[in-house]
């Protein structure tokens, strides 16, 4: 009977519609919109194994944010979630055609492939200075945050090492002095 075609195929476009609603959800940081932890590291590894088939350069890299801590103890946890935001929205800019997520936290990751090392590097250490020199208007104040970031470029290791690898190299930039990019393999 026509009437109830139609109102299973209303309730199948209902359904597909909810399936996107909850996928979308559940692959996505609720406060940046940014992807996941989890949809990054499963995205990644796809990347990343695509990027080595064609012979592509690439770089996976960790950030987290300097003295964040400092920031809500200032200016309150709604301030602080207010920069979080404005540093994705800076990843965004940065790095539109990669892949960018929070992990958690104030720690974010970064998948860019392009043309070699230097070309990635530059990528990486235009978007540190652009968040460095920038301010974050909140209410009548100005704020200025920097970020740290840990880099490994063309690894063919595993890809639970790259990132605990990246991770290392992160804590290094922090150890150093923060405000920078330390790369795995050369910090030793
Ligand atoms: P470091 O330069 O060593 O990274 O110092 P830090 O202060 O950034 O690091 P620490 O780990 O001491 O503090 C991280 C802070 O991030 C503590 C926690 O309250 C804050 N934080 C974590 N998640 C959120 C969030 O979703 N919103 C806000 N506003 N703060 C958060
Ligand atoms: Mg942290
Ligand atoms: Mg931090």
């Amino acid at each position: 009977c026509p009437e109830e075609f139609y109102c299973r195929i209303s309730q199948n476009i209902e359904n597909l519609y909810n399936i996107t609603r909850i996928q979308k959800a559940a692959n996505t940081d609720y406060l940046t919109e940014l992807a996941n932890r989890r949809s990054f590291f499963h995205d990644a590894q796809l990347s990343i194994t695509g990027f080595i088939k064609q012979n592509k350069p690439y770089c996976l890299a960790m950030l987290d944010l300097d003295h964040f801590k400092k920031v809500n103890d200032s200016y309150g946890h709604e301030v602080g979630d207010q920069v979080l935001k404005v540093v994705a929205l800076y990843m965004r800019k940065h790095f539109g055609s990669g892949l960018t997520a929070r992990l958690g936290g104030e720690e974010f990751a970064i998948l860019i492939s392009g043309l070699d090392e230097d070309h990635l590097y530059t990528k990486l250490d235009d978007f540190r200075r652009d968040i460095a020199v920038s301010t974050i208007p909140v209410g009548d104040e100005h704020i200025s945050v920097s970020v740290s970031l840990g880099a490994i470029f063309d690894s063919r290791e595993d890809f639970s090492k790259q990132v605990s690898e990246a991770d290392n190299a992160l804590y290094f930039a922090k150890e150093n002095g923060r405000n920078q990019i330390a790369v795995a393999g050369a910090t030793e």
